[in-house]
């Protein structure tokens, strides 16, 4: 299995070498060919603005726009979690809006650019996830399919999944946190193979999507 990072821009070293640490191949995407072949993606943090020109000029939006359509999992951390909402509050256009959510940029102000936390995250069990914010984003609003994963002590939500679609305010590949990658890596499996005698199809509840 190959797992795609969009590697334009922002930490996207880390999260090769995360995939690398739980034995999945990394492979660096950088134009729409590299996506061929590929099981899963993700979009690393960085600086989401930076990021919109560059999927732009690569020619990146629709290829992955279809990339998500067919089923394939695509995780979004911090910068990554912006590009993936359909709503950027204050007006931005969003960027590949695949994601029912409404999201506040840099959403801890100025005075706290950076800071960790420990978060309890049901779907991967054990013990708390030792969260990185930096310049971080927040969900304002989750849309019907959306399930919260994770939240702040104060109700804040930081960590969202709907179908395919996996987002997090913080960086998990910054703190040696490899559970959110192996969940993206088992859904990556369950694409390419849906499971013979389970009655499944292949894209049960993909919906069709207005372009
Ligand atoms: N503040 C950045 C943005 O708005 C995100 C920061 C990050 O990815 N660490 O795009």
């Amino acid at each position: 299995m190959r797992i795609g990072v969009l590697a334009l821009q922002g930490a996207f070293r880390e999260h090769l070498d995360t995939l690398g640490a739980i034995g999945v191949e990394g492979v660096r995407v950088r134009e729409p060919a590299d996506l061929d072949g590929l099981s899963g993606l993700i979009l690393p943090g960085g600086e989401s603005t930076t990021m919109r020109g560059l999927i732009e000029r690569w020619g990146l939006r629709q290829p992955i726009m279809d990339f998500a359509d067919s089923g394939a999992p695509v995780f979004g951390t911090c910068a990554g979690m912006i590009v993936l909402s359909r709503e950027i509050a204050g007006g931005e256009e969003p960027i590949l809006p695949l994601l029912d959510v409404t999201v506040e940029r840099n959403a801890f102000g100025r005075q706290l650019e950076s800071f960790e936390a420990d978060l309890d995250v049901d779907v991967l069990g054990g013990t708390p996830v030792h969260a990185v914010f930096i310049r971080a984003p927040i969900i304002e609003r989750t849309g019907l399919g959306v399930d919260v994963l994770a939240r702040l002590d104060d109700g804040r939500i930081v960590a969202v999944r709907e179908r395919n679609i996996v987002a997090t305010s913080f960086h998990p590949e910054l703190a040696g946190e490899t559970r959110f990658h192996r969940l993206v890596a088992t859904m990556a499996a369950e694409h390419d193979d849906p499971g013979e005698g389970s009655g499944r199809r292949p894209h049960p509840t993909r919906r069709t999507r207005a372009r």
